[in-house]
């Protein structure tokens, strides 16, 4: 049985090096590699049981006892459940994780919480720049493929997606400057659950969505939108569905009805003996039918690949 080797921890971290570096130098570049500010990093090691990379590091003083909710300075509760880590993104192919005290402070507003830990968001095991790299990740591919890359699991993806989206919702306006929306449903679940989807077709961009596909789901869109915000529609496009057009007439009259592209080339698509089509009222025979749907179509070409039924 040989014996266990000490666990190896970076010279330069904690003090003059053989190589000539000194540890302020050496502990930036780990600031860097590791994505964290207002931190001090005490100490670099590599953990042969996780086979990890392990920084240990401490808040610097201006960001010590703060509220992860409200950023105040608060009085100290407790120590919590002692040191915490925090996964970050990898170096290599070698995990990396922050490690830190995790005392609990007393808010006035939100009560005792584990204090903030800079680079790292309320409640997350990850850093700030991990939940970043996952939720952008998440947009552009699957969200299994994005559990296998980063090695968390499936159902965490989710909550980091989720913590991502509400941080950035908090900052940005989606309704600010909305003109023309599109309107329609996408189903899932095998076509046994349904959502309605609206989308801004200015910047392309999905800007709501909520389960169901009914006139009360698409007033909680317009309840969100607001009235003054609802009489600045000038456009709206949507297939022929009953549910979109009443609410549309009660609560934007003024915004112009559209049909939607998607379904106009659908129905330009269909195969002959198919019957007749279901969210049109006729489709297009000659060319200036055909002109016509694409005139209408255009001024909502911006809408962007949603999923459609
Ligand atoms: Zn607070």
């Amino acid at each position: 049985m040989t014996a266990r080797r000490p666990t190896p921890v970076v010279p330069a971290v904690q003090g003059r090096s053989h190589r000539g570096w000194n540890g302020v130098r050496s502990a930036r570049a780990w600031k860097r590699l590791l994505g964290v500010e207002h931190t001090v990093i005490e100490q670099v090691r590599f953990d042969e049981d996780a086979q990890a990379v392990v920084a240990c590091v401490r808040p610097t003083r201006s960001r010590r006892r703060r509220c992860p909710v409200c950023a105040r300075r608060c009085p100290g509760d407790d120590q919590g459940e002692g040191r915490r880590r925090w996964r970050a993104l990898d170096l290599g192919v070698v995990q990396a994780f922050l490690e830190a005290d995790a005392p609990r402070v007393g808010c006035g507003a939100h009560g005792v919480v584990v204090a903030a830990v800079p680079g790292a968001r309320p409640g997350a095991w990850f850093t700030r720049g991990f939940e970043d790299t996952c939720a952008w990740l998440a947009v552009h591919t699957s969200r299994s493929a994005v559990a296998e890359l980063l090695r968390v699991a499936w159902r965490t993806v989710g909550r980091v997606c989720a913590r991502v989206a509400d941080e950035q919702d908090a900052r940005t306006d989606r309704f600010a400057g909305l003109r023309r929306i599109g309107v329609d449903e996408i189903a899932y679940k095998k076509g046994h659950r349904y959502r309605t989807v609206v989308v801004d077709h200015d910047s392309g961009r999905l800007i709501w969505a909520a389960p169901g596909r009914d006139e009360q789901t698409l007033e909680g869109f317009f309840d969100a939108l607001g009235d003054d915000r609802a009489c600045q529609l000038t456009h709206r496009s949507a297939d022929a569905a009953a549910w979109i057009a009443n609410v549309a007439a009660r609560r934007c009259p003024q915004a112009v009805g559209c049909l939607d592209p998607f379904h106009v080339a659908g129905v330009g698509h269909r195969r002959p003996g198919c019957g007749p089509p279901r969210d049109l009222e006729h489709r297009p025979q000659g060319r200036g039918d055909r002109r016509c749907h694409r005139a209408q179509g255009r001024q909502v070409r911006a809408a962007g690949r949603t999923r459609r039924t």
